[in-house]
């Protein structure tokens, strides 16, 4: 079994790439949305076929990768069924089994967090994935999303402490640079739920945590219920741009796409770049300040750009410049977007 612990440094959660080396299935535990093209590249590097995506619960820190990645990869979204999300291929209960290649997968119903949280074990019960049910030296936090703190102490207690004291535990976030731990080391040492405390000790202490609300709430949990796809409509027919640096659309391919009307108000101020061929583009004609640079040359030139700027692509229609996007993104670039309809639209405008 091939097992990475990848981080998210913005929001201090840890996605798991599991892969089954034989047949080079692999399955990634609680994506983000923001580290889609690290985790693309390394399946790619690594010669994997992503199967599942499996999200231990509806999270209120980040956006879940699962919606675009089964888009782009064909995985399918697999998360428990207590949590709302109706967008997921599979929803699971307790005991319900995932296979990945020869890998085999437990799930236990694991709530007290939100509602709907679940905990993937491997078969051999050696791997304990446990979203936000169990921290190193902690756990989740009980007062939102249908958090229970009663709850919680008895889903740590019944499916995770029964497990043996060797397994490891590899949790969905750690906030002091710790890795894992083991389910004997927190039921010695946790100091919430370990160490002989009581149900209503847990309890007495959850209630006193006044902690803030995260910053991402209020965009997180409804889109995570989308499985990180951000409706492209309102209710009303108004288009909804994605949070960020710009507003951005996702076509149903994941490209990211800016309007005509952001590229005329944003030309000058950032990098554009139109990809169409040198000839084509002079007869045509070049939006102002706009360099070309045809499609087969963007990878090489790309190298000297700083991937935190953004950089606008630009083609005839639309469609060379949107599959640029998606390889700059590839190639970590944070910001970019396509110009919608090319210059074709522009032109008509
Ligand atoms: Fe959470």
């Amino acid at each position: 079994m091939l097992l990475r612990q990848l981080f998210d440094h913005e929001t201090w959660t840890y996605t798991y790439l599991v892969a089954d080396e034989e047949s080079g299935e692999a399955m990634l535990i609680d994506p983000v949305i923001d580290q889609i093209a690290r985790d693309t590249k390394l399946l790619e590097e690594l010669g994997l076929k992503l199967v599942y995506t499996m999200d231990t619960h509806a999270h209120a820190d980040h956006i879940t990768a699962s919606g675009l990645l089964r888009q782009r990869l064909g995985s399918k979204a697999v998360v428990g069924a207590d949590a709302g999300a109706v967008c997921a291929d599979i929803l699971v209960t307790d005991g319900a089994t995932l296979e990945v290649g020869g890998l085999k997968f437990e799930v236990r119903a694991t709530p007290g967090h939100t509602n709907g949280c679940v905990t993937y074990v491997t078969a051999d019960h050696r791997n304990v994935f446990c979203g936000d049910a169990l921290f190193i030296r902690g756990t989740g936090r009980t007062d939102f999303q249908e958090g229970s703190a009663e709850q919680l102490y008895r889903s740590i207690h019944d499916k995770i402490f029964t497990l043996p004291d060797d397994a490891i535990i590899w949790p969905g976030h750690d906030y002091h640079g710790l890795t894992f731990s083991t389910v004997g080391e927190e039921q010695r040492l946790n100091p919430r739920v370990g160490d002989g405390k009581t149900e209503a000790e847990f309890v007495e202490l959850m209630k006193n945590l006044n902690l803030p609300l995260p910053k991402k709430i209020d965009v997180a949990v409804p889109a995570n219920l989308q499985c990180g796809l951000v409706p492209a409509t309102s209710m009303s027919g108004e288009p909804v741009p994605e949070r960020g640096w710009a507003a951005i659309e996702r076509t149903a391919q994941g490209v990211p796409e800016v309007t005509i009307g952001w590229v005329a108000e944003h030309k000058g101020a950032i990098r554009m770049v139109d990809v169409r061929e040198i000839d084509e583009a002079a007869s045509d004609g070049v939006i102002d300040g706009v360099e070309v640079i045809p499609m087969g040359t963007v990878d090489e030139a790309s190298t000297s750009w700083d991937k935190e700027e953004p950089v606008i692509t630009i083609c005839r229609s639309g469609r060379r410049s949107g599959r640029v996007a998606l390889e700059l993104e590839k190639l970590g670039f944070k910001r970019m977007a396509s110009m919608r309809g090319g210059m074709v639209a522009w032109q008509s405008q």
